[in-house]
């Protein structure tokens, strides 16, 4: 006797008096997926961080180790630095701002597609450092609104990890729809 040869199971309703609906494709596939939109979205959104190439000084270079094979930004979702602002959502202010690349780092800013998020790399980036002059921006928020400071001269690849942690944290926590930022 083959497998054929046996007779079909009965099969149970799983509503009572038989819903089509359910009871149709008792296939073991649920069909339908249940979850919350704005953990769906932010997590997609966090998950998946492109950075725009941008590096100002000194911390550019804990920041390109932090993408290279050592500490792997990858593990994060955070490895893509796109070459065009119009491609990423997040920047990482590295170095000390000076005066004359402000309105270009304002530029790349407005640039980038909605909603963006901002890292300030370092002491230099979060508060001028030990740049206490007129060359320097005291402060990247000065140009551009920032949500995660590492703080550091340099920060190590691990300092910089740990402000996309938090960054992806924070994202978790947004709502679906976020305001364009001034
Ligand atoms: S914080 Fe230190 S390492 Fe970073 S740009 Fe400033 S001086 Fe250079």
């Amino acid at each position: 006797m083959s497998i054929e040869d046996l007779p079909a199971k009965p099969r149970l309703p799983i509503h009572p008096g038989g819903d089509p609906l359910f009871d149709a494709g008792k296939t073991g596939a649920p069909g339908f997926v249940l979850a919350n939109l704005n953990r769906l979205v932010n997590w997609s959104r966090s998950s998946a961080l492109w950075p725009v190439t941008f590096g100002l000084a000194c911390c550019a270079i804990e920041m390109m180790a932090t993408s290279a094979a050592r500490y792997d930004l990858g593990r994060f979702g955070a490895e893509l630095f796109r070459p065009s602002p119009r491609q990423a959502d997040l920047i990482i202010v590295a170095g000390r701002l000076s005066q004359k690349m402000a309105p270009v780092l304002r530029q790349i800013y407005d640039q980038m597609a909605d909603p963006k998020w901002v890292i300030a790399m370092g002491d230099c980036a979060s508060c001028g450092g030990i740049y206490n002059n007129y060359a320097i921006v005291q402060g990247c928020d000065k140009v551009i609104p920032v949500d995660v400071y590492v703080p550091g001269c340099p920060p190590r690849p691990e300092q910089l990890i740990d402000g996309v942690m938090k960054l992806q944290k924070k994202i978790m926590a947004e709502g679906v729809y976020i305001p364009a930022r001034g």
